[in-house]
């Protein structure tokens, strides 16, 4: 394929095409999450994708209306909310710088007093998640009634035995949880944070869901029924957090290859946005090591690459 210059009407069905057997390519590299045994159930070398464009078209290759476990793909949701909800105020107790470490690491949060570094870590996500239980009374139905609403699929829902798992083998992030709850970060009590936080880690949702529930970031803040989630500088802000942050000690080779704000989450999902265009959702279950899907990195990278189609 030739490249196609940013500006151009892309076609997404020969881009999925491409990025899918760049994508199946990859097949046997990389491993399972397995820390959370439940995940570990997942036939490995699945893989879907999909594109919503902000004019309102789909596409679809492989599984990609397949639920999967969208594990941290949901923090951008729930830190969308929580600004949507209460602006600035999110940033009183979360940072927004880049970690440079694993997504579940403790070491910076004792320097630091207990404020994370940034929302996407799993310790920003438990400060988030619970001002988002402040401002809601239900941390985890918010982002599940959101879900249901953008992508019009109303069976989105917490798969109970992954957030059981994930409880059962939750030690660090219970850890993380009393850490910041020590330092005065958290306005709920621990048990609720955490059980809101693997509610909402443990939705199953496809690439098609994720697509249309993120795309208000492609449209800067606007849902899909037209009306305003966030301002134009909030969804630039949610963005750019998303590229800088959002894949965790491995942000700066995401930006690097495939140069778009981007989430991943341990269940193989990785949501990324092309703002003014669309938003574009892989899956492959087998993981780097840092926690980011081989199959669903190389697929966004070839997509950008081949349609010379990203934020630089
Ligand atoms: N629920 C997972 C955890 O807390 C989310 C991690 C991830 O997807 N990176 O460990």
């Amino acid at each position: 394929m030739n490249d196609m210059p940013a500006g151009e009407t892309l076609d997404y069905r020969l881009l999925l095409d491409a990025a899918t057997a760049a994508a199946r390519a990859t097949s046997g590299q990389g491993h399972v999450a397995d820390y959370i045994p439940a995940l570990a159930t997942v036939e490995p070398d699945a893989f879907g994708m999909a594109v919503a464009t902000v004019d309102g078209e789909l596409y679809g290759i492989g599984d990609w209306e397949r639920p999967f476990s969208v594990q941290s793909v949901s923090k951008l949701f729930t830190l969308a909310l929580a600004m949507a909800h209460g602006g600035d105020t999110v940033w009183r107790g979360v940072g927004r710088e880049p970690s440079g470490n694993p997504f579940n690491s403790l070491v910076q949060l004792e320097s630091e007093h207990g404020i994370p570094r940034n929302p996407f870590i799993n310790a920003g996500a438990l400060v988030v998640t619970d001002r988002l239980q402040t401002m809601t009374g239900d941390a985890a139905g918010a982002v599940r009634a959101f879900l249901r609403r953008e992508s019009g699929n109303p069976l989105i829902d917490t798969d109970p035995v992954v957030a059981a798992s994930e409880a059962d083998h939750g030690h660090r992030n219970a850890a993380l949880a009393h850490f910041i709850a020590s330092h005065g970060n958290l306005e709920n009590p621990v048990e609720t944070v955490l059980d809101h936080y693997y509610a909402h880690c443990a939705v199953s949702a496809s690439c098609r869901d994720l697509v249309l529930a993120g795309s208000f970031l492609a449209r800067y803040g606007v849902r899909a029924d037209g009306t305003r989630l966030m301002s134009r500088s909030e969804a630039k802000r949610v963005n750019a957090v998303l590229l800088t942050c959002g894949t965790y000690d491995a942000a700066g080779e995401f930006a690097f290859r495939v140069g778009l704000p981007g989430k991943s989450g341990v269940g193989g999902g990785v949501l990324a946005i092309l703002p003014g265009r669309a938003a574009v959702c892989a899956w492959g279950p087998r993981l780097d090591q840092a926690g980011n899907s081989v199959a669903a990195v190389t697929a966004l990278d070839t997509l950008t690459t081949l349609s010379g189609c990203s934020i630089f």
